[in-house]
């Protein structure tokens, strides 16, 4: 579905799947939980979701001419981190608006995890006292004046890049690049857990399995805590993307499944329960997640299985998204382990 698009390569390749066989015991024993290891898909600055996307933005980037990318995203965002090496790596400058979406509690949350990785890599980092919103940020727009201003030339990557014409193209090739492993593996995953807060990462999923009609076994676990625009935004993008694509068939409204129940108490701040669940997949597998986007999808996960909402001897795939970086801004939070 994606030869006819240029790709920047940026990851090492198709991500490892593995089995999580202390965690699936520890759920019961009649599920089986696999993780689908996009944490460790790079090497650049700890790798993760946003570079799958941006493998499909870079080569337009290029082609624009464009000097400088500008993007936006939260104070820990993984997504501006990512931002920040892909412009190493092409050799562009990088401006960043971190916006304080998050009423966190540790005192150097703007100085360390993602946002000291992307000082350390050269970024141009304002932070802007502005609340959490998944759609286009009027302080990214004013970023890229900025740049314009002072002579460069902006390439304008949205939060998450997400609301970009190729937004979702990397995670239908993530679905694609499933279908290669469950034949090598002998068996296709009943469920896909993935966690949804700009919705392009579900949106690819959802066009790419579509292809053998199995878009709603993708379950995103909402992080945002604004589910309405969330799934609005997933909807939208799976629609731009099935076009682009052209899968032939029209995603339809409840093709997008996305459970609310586990972003509380509001984005980036983690429950008791995406505490529990970050322990839980920590001391059972060594596998780190972070607070304020794969906790809560585990949570999802621990949860649904726990409730028997996948039937005995479902086979479910855990798209591990990245994000570890953001855990050094919560040291308050697990004080005590
Ligand atoms: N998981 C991690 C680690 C992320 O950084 C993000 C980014 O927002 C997500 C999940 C959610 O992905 P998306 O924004 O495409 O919905």
């Amino acid at each position: 579905m994606l030869d006819r698009f240029e790709r920047y390569p940026l990851t090492f390749g198709p991500t490892p799947i593995e089995k999580l066989d202390r965690l699936s015991k520890n759920l019961g024993g009649k599920v089986e939980i696999y993780a689908k290891r996009e944490d460790c898909n790079s090497g650049l600055a700890f790798g993760g979701n946003k570079l799958r996307k941006l493998e499909y933005i870079i080569p337009d980037a290029i082609a624009s001419k464009a000097d400088t990318l500008v993007s936006v995203g939260g104070v820990q965002s993984n997504h501006t981190r990512m931002v920040a090496a892909v412009a190493a790596k092409i050799g562009m400058k990088c401006l960043l608006v971190q916006e304080s979406w998050v009423p966190h509690e540790d005192a150097v949350y703007d100085r360390v995890g993602n946002i000291l990785l992307s000082r350390i890599m050269g970024a141009e980092v304002c932070l802007v006292d502005e609340g959490f919103d998944v759609g286009i940020r009027r302080s990214w727009e004013q970023a890229l004046d900025e740049v314009t201003q002072r002579g460069g030339r902006p390439y304008a990557i949205p939060a998450g890049a997400s609301v970009h014409k190729y937004g979702g193209l990397g995670y239908v090739g993530f679905a694609e690049e499933v279908r290669v492993q469950e034949k090598q593996l002998g068996f296709a995953f009943d469920y896909v857990v993935v966690c949804t807060v700009t919705g392009s990462t579900q949106a690819g999923m959802v066009v790419g399995f579509a292809k053998d009609g199995r878009q709603c076994n993708v379950i995103g676990i909402d992080a945002s805590a604004t589910p309405v625009g969330t799934k609005a935004q997933v909807q939208q993008i799976a629609r731009h993307t099935a076009e682009l694509v052209n899968l032939g068939t029209e995603i339809a409204d409840d093709d997008v499944v996305l459970l609310e129940e586990y972003a509380y108490p509001c984005y980036g701040i983690p429950s008791e329960g995406t505490k529990d669940a970050i322990r839980l997949c920590a001391r059972l597998e060594g596998i780190i997640i972070d607070p304020i986007y794969e906790g809560k999808s585990m949570q999802g996960l621990v949860d649904l299985t726990q409730k028997g909402f996948f039937p005995d001897g479902s086979r479910v795939l855990y798209a591990h998204l990245g994000g570890a970086p953001a855990i050094n801004g919560y040291s308050y939070t697990f004080r005590d382990g």
